[in-house]
């Protein structure tokens, strides 16, 4: 810090301005200490303020014991020098004794430092395909894309307004409310808009994130006081996606918080997505304002999948393993697995893999086998008082009977047979069945079952009995 220094001390507001006379571009050395600072202040302040206010700073000048570094706006001017300068310029001096001043100068268009080391520009993915340029970002699934996305009826609709998001110059609708079940392809469809963003647009600085995680980051920043760091950086974002929103149900301050989020970027034409397990009108815990926000742009169901679609899922998935499965197998997979896309794959990629493993070839019969719990769980859902019609009617005694008190063993058995059947073939609890059979206790349903599976094991005609009613139930 010599070059500048004419040894004349200069204070106050004269200090601030170089009266024109010297060359003001600052000398090696001083651009490797601010270069130095410039780094360190990452560390020193956290990532999200970095990147919300320390990382435009530029250096400009260096002269007379003053260091004058640009930020693109008063704002920001304002905000560094009450909050961060004091710590900065303690930093220079602990590098240069000679600086003794921090100037902050307004330039706009000041172009932002450069820094090695971590990727900081938060440009859409170029070819690093992890999408790591935002720790507040999600990472994006390689598998996610428009390619592999296989369109039916059901997710026609959501799709089409996907590729339009995509493919307009313009902001199509604001937002774009994508919505369906658990594992119908939301996310899917997500990744796959911005993987396309960033390859037709790069320049877009694009930010995935489930709901969780946005309330998890503003949480974060209430308790480091840096919600000023944590609205500046949302709020610059040209396209925002937020999965799964219902998450933030009941969380007000969230909601508030991301309302004004919501907002501000619609205000400046930037792009929402948004996922949900519902329709915006059918949120519950979210506030009436936003979920009325939500419905405003273009509101796209995804259906539960149709056969066809399936099929289509399957074929594909196939093509892209490259694994010899018949025809005949993925129809039964498509006919069969029919919850969601994500059981659908996890079979497919089971009876794959057990092939691999066993060295066999993939048939019907291998299918069923490999399957056979999932698909037992799949078959139609049995109820209670089909159970209870079925056992009654096979026994000859009277529904009513299931309900009531008598304990005669020619109406406790069966009751006891249509406990048992109860806690196999459904998914409920021992106190919802107890509910359901008179009001009856859980314990009294577990004794049931113990004595049901106690008979079974001791009476060859008594389990026969049972296993014809399990068939004729689950046919
Ligand atoms: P959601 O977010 O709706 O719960 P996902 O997007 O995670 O569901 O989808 C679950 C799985 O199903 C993913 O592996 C996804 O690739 C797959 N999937 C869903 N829909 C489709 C589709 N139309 N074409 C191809 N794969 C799909
Ligand atoms: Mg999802």
């Amino acid at each position: 810090m010599t070059k500048n220094e004419t040894g004349k001390a200069i204070d106050g507001a004269a200090a601030n301005k170089n009266f024109g006379a010297e060359p003001l571009k600052p000398s090696k050395e001083i651009t490797a200490i601010w270069k130095q600072v410039h780094k360190a202040l990452r560390g020193e302040f956290g990532e999200a303020v970095f990147r919300s206010w320390l990382k435009p700073l530029t250096l400009q000048a260096c002269y007379h014991g003053t260091l004058e570094v640009s930020v693109p706006t008063r704002f920001m001017k304002d905000w560094i020098q009450t909050h961060y300068s004091k710590r900065i310029l303690e930093m220079c001096t602990e590098k240069d004794g000679s600086i003794k001043r921090l100037e902050i100068v307004v330039v706009q268009n000041a172009i932002p430092q450069e820094d090695e080391g971590a990727a900081t520009q938060p440009k859409a993915n170029e070819n690093n395909k992890s999408s790591d340029q935002f720790e507040i970002a999600a990472p994006l699934d390689e598998r996610f894309t428009f390619d592999s996305f296989v369109v039916g009826k059901p997710n026609a609709l959501a799709h089409a307004a996907a590729r339009r998001v995509v493919e307009s110059a313009s902001v199509p609708f604001n937002p774009l409310f994508i919505y369906g079940g658990v594992g119908l392809g939301k996310t899917h469809l997500m990744h796959a808009i911005a993987w396309m963003i960033g390859d037709k647009q790069p320049e877009k600085q694009v930010m995935y994130l489930s709901a969780e995680k946005f309330m998890y980051q503003f949480v974060k920043a209430l308790r480091s006081n840096e919600t000023m760091a944590f609205k500046e950086f949302f709020r610059s974002v040209d396209v925002l996606m937020i999965d799964d929103i219902q998450f933030i149900a009941g969380k007000e301050s969230t909601q508030e918080e991301f309302f004004h989020t919501f907002n501000a970027l619609v205000d400046q034409n930037k792009q929402i997505i948004i996922s949900a397990d519902k329709a915006p009108s059918d949120l519950v815990g979210i506030e009436e304002r936003l979920r009325s926000r939500l419905a405003w742009g273009l509101v796209a169901d995804i259906q539960p999948s149709t056969y066809e679609l399936r099929l289509g899922i399957v074929k594909a998935k196939r093509d892209q393993l490259e694994a010899k499965i018949p025809d005949p197998v993925l129809e039964f997979l498509a006919l069969k697995v029919t919850s969601n896309i994500r059981e659908l794959e996890g079979a497919l990629n089971r009876i794959v893999a057990h092939a691999d493993v066993s060295k066999n070839e993939i048939t019907l019969e291998s299918t069923q086998e490999v399957l056979q719990d999932l698909l037992r769980s799949h078959d139609r859902r049995i109820t209670i008082d089909e159970i209870q019609r079925k056992v009654a009617e096979h026994y000859n005694i009277r529904l009513s009977d299931m309900h009531s008190a008598r304990r005669a063993r020619q109406v406790a058995r069966p009751r006891q047979i249509a406990m048992y059947l109860a806690k196999q073939l459904t998914a409920r609890s021992l106190p919802e069945i107890g509910r359901k059979f008179g009001g009856r206790d859980h314990t009294t349903v577990m004794h049931a079952v113990r004595k049901i599976e106690e008979l079974s094991n001791g009476d060859a005609s008594f389990a026969q009995d049972v296993e014809i009613l399990r068939r004729a139930l689950t046919g």
